[in-house]
Order: C-alpha cells, then structure tokens, then sequence
C-alpha cells in the first residue's frame, strides 16, 4: 500500500509540473528554466509507467531458467526471443534484419594458448624470454589460430594522435609492420583544456590505443603496465586476459597480430639493454613536441590461439513518429540484456542471473517500449529500442549496433541507455554522466529539477566510467549518448546508506551468481529513472533541433561526419 502511495505521489507531481507550458517560469523554482512541455498523449503515456510491470520482466529475465543470459547460450537467446515477443505484443515494428527484430551479431573469442612465445630481443644483451601472464599478456587480435612476428620496435610514447589538442605522437614516422612500444593513459594535465584536465579521455583507454595504432598499420602494441598509470594493478590485466577475449568478427579493418601488455620491469629491462632509461623515456613522453623513437630491437613472437566463432543478436524495435519530415529520424533506447551465463563445474550455485545487471535495464526499456507504442499521438521523430548483446564481453553487441545502425548514425538524435538501476526505492537523485557533453544538457536538467531529482555528478571521472558503457559504442560513432542511473540519496534515506547499498552490492554481488531477484525489492526507483528517461526522450523526439555534442568535444567530429552525408 505504502508502494502504491508513493507512486501515486510521482506521478501527481509530473503530471501536474510537466505539463507548464514553455518559457512559463514559476517563481517557486531556483536556476533551472522550467522544462519543454510534453503534449498531453506524452503525459498520459508516461504516467502508465508500472513499477510492476518493471518487476515482473525483473523476475523473468533473472530466473534460473534463463541460465544467466550468457551471450551466444541457450540463456541469452531465450532472453532475446522473451524481448522481440514483448516488442511484438506491445505492437513495435520489427527494425533488425530481414523483417525481423533480430540483429545478428558474429563475434569470434579467441584464447591464448600455453604454447606461445614472445621473446623481446634488444640491441644488447641478448633475448629476453618472457613467461606468459607474470610478463606479458598478448592476443592475436587478426583472428588465427597461428601467427608469427618479427619486427622491430619503435617506442611512441603514450600513442595518442589528437588534433583538437594538438597532439601527435606518431608524427611523420612511418610505422607500418613495426611494433609500438607505449604507454597507457594520457599526458598528465590539470588543465581542462587539455586532454579534459583529470577527466580520462578516451585517448588514455588502451583499446583507443590498440584501435589507433592498427589504423597506422603497425604489425603490434606492447603497452606498459604501470599501476598508477592504469589505475588498476597487474593482477587485474592478468585475470581479464588469462580467458578468451572476445571480439566482433573481423569485418576487414586493420587489426594487430600482437596486442600485449608488459609489466614495468620488463619494459625497464628492454629500455636499458637498448642504452635508454625508461623514467626518461617517459618524461620524454610528457612533451608536444616527442618524437617516435626506435630502439634498435625487435619482437619475436608465435601467437598461438583457439579461435571459436559464435554469434548472438541484438534486438531491436520502433515506434514510428508521427511526423512526415521528421520520422526518418530517431530516438533510441539502449540496455543489454546479456550477462555472465553458466560457469560450469563451478561448486554450488553457478548461475549468474543478473538482476540488477541488467534485467532491470530491460524491464525499463521493455516498459518504456509499451508506453510509447501505446501513446494516443506520437512525438515527430521515431523511437527505436535495442536491447544489446555481448555488454560482458566489452560492449560487443552495442559496438555493432553502432557500425549497422538501423537508420544511419546521424539521424540518430539521442542515445539513452540503462544500466544496472538499483530496486531500492524512491531515488532522490539521478546519475546521467556525460550528458553535459551534449547540446541536450539544459534540458536533462530542467528535467531532473520537475522531477524534484538532484544531478548527481561522476565521482571518479579520471576512471573514464563513460568508456567501458554501451552508450560510448553509440557516442564514437556520432551519436550523442548517455546512461541514465539513480545517485546515492534516496527518500528516507541519507547518501550514506545509499552509498553503502552501492559498496555492499559491489563488494557481494556485482557479478556473482547472487545478483538474484527477491521478492521485497522495490521497484519504485525504476519505475522513476523510467519516467524520466521518457520525458527526455519524449521531447528530444519532439523539438525541432537535432542534439549534438558540444563544441570541442571528442566526439563531435564523428558526429559533424555522420551528418554531413544525409
Ligand atoms: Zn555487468
């Protein structure tokens, strides 16, 4: 009852402050413009959004039946069949492939076997033979079970090319078949201006650097672990690439036939047998004007893999917009619905079922999809919804669907995604990270201030959260993209419990097989972030400019390019 009163109370609350006309301040509200007005078929849409509803698709996708939605297993595909079935009833069309709601998705893992070597040999001193996971870990990213390299190092610093910063690491220097030695993270800043000061972009993630340096047509990348650099230690890197590595099947773009990382003594070792300090060589590394420098060794590596292609599929639906210019464009909802599968052999209950991970992305993104295809009028543009596989396996399912959108990229005018929204109750704040990036952010905030939510800021932006998220597969592509997510206050709470709720979940469950559903969770807070997703997406479908990122922005060159070809 208490529940029900509650949902009552938000609803009566949106219903009535969302519907002030635009421009209308109200002089009880502090700096916020009021937010733009949503058409009356939107409002009465938005106030059907079931806490219940959000529950019951909770407790399906996370039963035991569903084996833990592992991508590519029985579990995951079922979740996909329960999600296109759902589209299906509430009446969305098909928008995967071939008239389907269905989007294949060819991914391919590829586990490195005992039997590699990689022996780095320097000018002086003889070769190094270094041992697989203490030393060095390496995969063969081109996709074969055999591979062999031979070529000569060049050290690059932290290989980043970044023209709005007026970086270049690279140069003029032609290193096509040679393997690059660098460094992770980005130069160290505190100016805003530069590489966004302490925020992480994503030219200090290692996999830009992977991607960068195949697209200058090197052979292979040694990337130096340094701890404080990476902000996670060697035992990290060790475990994550001690399984297979999954990948999108190789779609002919240039690949590495080495991708490793070294520990720092080893690196040390290189640099001193080669007549160089490693300290130096990364003080070197700080400037404009570093140039790549050659260190007169060589890698000789034999990458053996076990290579097993598998496929999953993402799945996607649309609700048609209502106007005749407009609709050609589109509003998507992303949430993946994969997660960790079956761990066989592993004692007691190995069943990770994802819960909170992320059938509750779903279940929002489900109910999301009925009350938009269920509203009376339609906004202008058109609404797309996806619920993406391989989210696990490093954003696989979404990256894909950023390659093979269903209308191309720049018609695309906003990304909201979920992820992981935590049943505990009526939140008090909102998370939407990355927001403030784009064009749309006066309106995210006028938003959050009707729904009485406060913006909760990213605690550790130099951990580059945004990176490691579907939205970021949507965002390099052009299309302006953020996750929406409780913060830490929740109604008759203080943050501290919250936080504590966040750091117990993190700490027992993210991740493990007892990410389960209970019955006594409380969905209400689902139920809220819902709703507000609704009223943004809601009027970036209806306003007549198109979001974008904002001036100087990482990623709006690659939006500028997928809008020029329209
Ligand atoms: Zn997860």
């Amino acid at each position: 009852m208490r529940k029900v009163l509650v949902l009552l109370t938000i609803l009566a609350v949106c219903g009535t402050t969302l519907a002030a006309p635009v421009g209308k301040r109200r002089s009880r509200r502090t700096s916020a413009p009021a937010a733009p007005r949503i058409a009356p078929a939107g409002m009465a849409a938005m106030q059907t959004i079931d806490s219940e509803r959000i529950r019951a698709h909770v407790r399906f996708l996370s039963h035991d039946l569903l084996e833990g939605r592992g991508t590519g297993q029985r579990g995951g595909d079922i979740a996909a069949e329960y999600i296109a079935t759902q589209f299906a009833l509430y009446g969305l069309k098909p928008a995967g492939e071939n008239g389907t709601y269905m989007q294949k998705v060819p991914m391919v893992g590829v586990m490195t076997l005992p039997e590699t070597t990689f022996t780095l040999e320097p000018a002086t001193g003889g070769p190094i033979n270094l041992k697989q996971l203490d030393d060095y870990v390496a995969s063969n990213q081109t996709q074969t079970a055999e591979a062999d390299l031979n070529a000569d190092i060049v050290y690059v610093g932290y290989g980043i090319e970044a023209p709005e910063y007026n970086w270049n690491d690279y140069k003029d220097a032609d290193v096509r078949g040679k393997v690059l030695l660098m460094l992770v993270n980005e130069p160290p800043s505190e100016d805003e201006k530069f590489f966004k000061g302490k925020v992480l972009t994503y030219y200090g993630r290692w996999t830009y650097k992977f991607e960068e340096a195949a697209r200058k047509g090197a052979a292979g990348v040694i990337l130096i672990h340094k701890t404080e650099m990476a902000s996670y230690g060697w035992d990290v890197v060790r475990n994550s690439w001690s399984s297979e590595e999954d990948y999108l099947k190789a779609d002919g773009a240039p690949k590495l036939t080495v991708a490793s990382w070294v520990q720092l003594d080893v690196a040390k070792k290189l640099a001193t047998a080669s007549g160089m300090s490693l300290d130096k060589m990364m003080l070197d590394a700080r400037s404009r004007d570093f140039k790549p420098v050659p260190l007169q060794g060589k890698l000789q590596a034999h990458i053996v893999s076990k290579v097993r292609p598998f496929e999953s599929n993402n799945v996607i639906g649309m609700v048609a917009g209502s106007d005749t210019k407009l609709k050609d464009q589109a509003v998507l909802y992303t949430a993946h619905y994969d997660h960790l599968g079956i761990v066989p052999g592993q004692p007691g209950d190995n069943i990770y079922n994802g819960a909170l991970d992320n059938a509750t992305g779903c279940g929002i993104l489900l109910e999301l999809s009925r009350t938009f295809s269920a509203a009376a009028k339609k906004p202008g543009r058109s609404i797309l919804f996806a619920a993406v596989t391989g989210e696990e396996k490093g954003l696989l399912g979404s990256e894909h669907l950023g390659k093979h959108p269903p209308i191309p990229a720049g018609k695309i005018t906003l990304d909201l995604n979920y992820d992981d929204v935590p049943p505990l109750g009526s939140p008090e704040e909102v998370e939407v990270s990355g927001s403030e990036r784009t064009t749309f952010f006066p309106v995210v905030q006028a938003t959050a201030a009707e729904f009485k939510l406060a913006i909760r800021p990213d605690a550790r932006p130099e951990a580059g959260h945004f990176y490691r998220s579907d939205p970021f597969s949507l965002a390099r592509v052009g299309v302006p993209a953020f996750s929406i997510n409780e913060g830490m206050k929740y109604k008759g709470h203080d943050s501290t419990w919250g936080m504590k709720q966040a750091e117990e979940y993190t700490a027992k469950h993210y991740h493990q097989p007892s990410d389960e559903y209970h019955p006594e969770m409380d969905f209400v807070g689902d139920a809220v972030m819902a709703r507000f997703g609704f009223a943004l997406g809601w009027v970036a479908a209806s306003q007549s400019q198109e979001v974008s990122w904002t001036k100087g922005d990482e990623f709006l060159p690659a939006r500028e390019k997928s809008q020029s070809g329209q």
